[in-house]
């Protein structure tokens, strides 16, 4: 069997993977708690599911343009407007099947071989493997110790003849980060006058608790066909609807028709029927997005009352999204290790933060019940902290502690 070489250098995603651990053990019948999910467990959104239930039953469900029905994009720059204070045009959007797809479209458009992009750590997983798929490289900068912003200076001494694009995530996946408002202004500033493409990478900006998230192109006076800026977003984790697979990406209109021409080549356009329902959703009430909010962030608060309460580990309060990355490095420095070992003494899914550039931390997911927050972290306590109780309950099984 022939395999090229790239395809073969592309890890596995660590989440997926870890997933399918989790419902094996399940299937046995463990009692496993995942706190590696990345999705919000709520319901469809009620305008979404009519939406798409009214294209269902019309039965008229074939190809659509391959950018996207003229619809749901208007939707998305009505979305634009509320949300980022743009006017744009129906040129300048691309609907794609989920964030991902119009990420990966973006660097295709964007990179010959060899080209770079800067990915800030701690970065979302999918970044630098997407980045080599279109045989580019990813150039990581990682901050100091303990914080989860690089500092300016290490990003603009990152930057090489071959940069094309600095790709920010803001909040974060996986520290739940948020970056400032000054830090913002100065990357927008460095990628206007080195003229580096800015990929805001948006997906997460409606959860945000108690900061007011700013978008990138506040602070740039050009307009979207002149400016640096291309932003990306979706429906998956405001709305919760990651299993319709819509995203979109705002740029250029030269970018946008390349970008769809890449897509026609791909997979022709985005499924009917799910782009029926991102259009409900970003019609619809917005007073879920709101709900689903509040609900995450309260059980942020209760992941760091918890995590308050363990020894040793240090955690940095997230401004948004439904992840946080505390530092376990007290009890080790290897995450893979550790990750592997609480779930086979505790059965808690995490991710090791080595998959993030953040060794020695865990990428830990509250998007889960506030019962898997607190019954997950009491679990990891048990399973590292010698001062906790050495004996807890797992399901209807009693575990005792022995070793340390
Ligand atoms: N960007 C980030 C930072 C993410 O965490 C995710 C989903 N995990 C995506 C993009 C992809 O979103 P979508 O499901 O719309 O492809």
């Amino acid at each position: 069997m022939s395999i090229s070489q790239l395809a073969r250098s592309i890890a596995t995603s660590p989440t997926l993977f870890l997933n399918e651990q989790a419902r094996l053990l399940r299937e046995r019948g463990e009692a496993v708690i995942h706190l590696g999910i990345g999705e919000p467990k709520n319901k469809t959104p009620l305008p979404a599911l009519l939406s798409a239930a009214a294209k269902l039953s019309a039965g008229d469900i074939k190809y659509s343009p391959t950018d996207g029905i003229p619809s749901l994009k208007k939707a998305v720059i009505r979305y634009t407007e509320e949300n980022y204070d743009k006017i744009v045009a129906p040129e300048n959007v691309i609907v794609s099947s989920g964030a991902k797809q119009s990420l990966y479209n973006i660097f295709y458009t964007l990179l010959d071989p060899q080209d770079e992009v800067i990915v800030l750590a701690p970065y979302w997983v999918s970044y630098p493997e997407m980045i080599k798929m279109v045989r580019g490289v990813p150039v990581v900068v990682t901050p100091e110790d303990g914080r989860f912003q690089p500092r300016l200076i290490d990003i603009e001494r990152a930057t090489t003849s071959a940069t094309r694009a600095i790709i920010l995530n803001s909040p974060n996946n996986p520290s739940g980060a948020m970056f400032s408002d000054e830090f913002l202004a100065a990357i927008v500033e460095t990628c206007e006058r080195k003229n580096i493409y800015l990929i805001m990478d948006d997906i997460y900006h409606k959860l945000v608790f108690g900061r007011r998230w700013t978008p990138a192109y506040k602070f740039s006076d050009r307009a979207v066909e002149t400016t640096r800026i291309i932003v990306v977003n979706g429906i998956a984790k405001a709305y919760g609807m990651t299993g319709f697979r819509i995203g979109w990406a705002i740029a250029n209109r030269r970018l946008v028709e390349v970008m769809t021409n890449v897509q026609s080549q791909v997979t022709s356009c985005t499924a009917l029927v799910s782009q029926s329902a991102a259009e409900g959703a970003l019609n619809g009430l917005q007073s879920v997005v709101e709900s689903l909010r509040l609900t995450i962030q309260n059980n942020r608060d209760v992941m760091m009352q918890e995590l308050g309460a363990f020894t040793g580990v240090k955690c940095i309060k997230p401004d948004g999204t439904f992840y946080c990355l505390p530092d376990f490095r007290a009890y080790t420095g290897d995450s893979v290790k550790l990750s592997r070992f609480l779930l086979d003494k505790a059965l808690v899914v995490t991710v090791p933060g080595k998959e993030f550039g953040m060794e020695g931390h865990l990428r830990l997911s509250y998007a889960g019940t506030v019962k898997d927050v607190t019954e997950g972290i009491a679990r990891i306590r048990w399973a590292l902290d010698p001062t906790s109780p050495s004996e807890i309950f797992v399901g209807d099984k009693k575990l005792v502690r022995d070793w340390q």
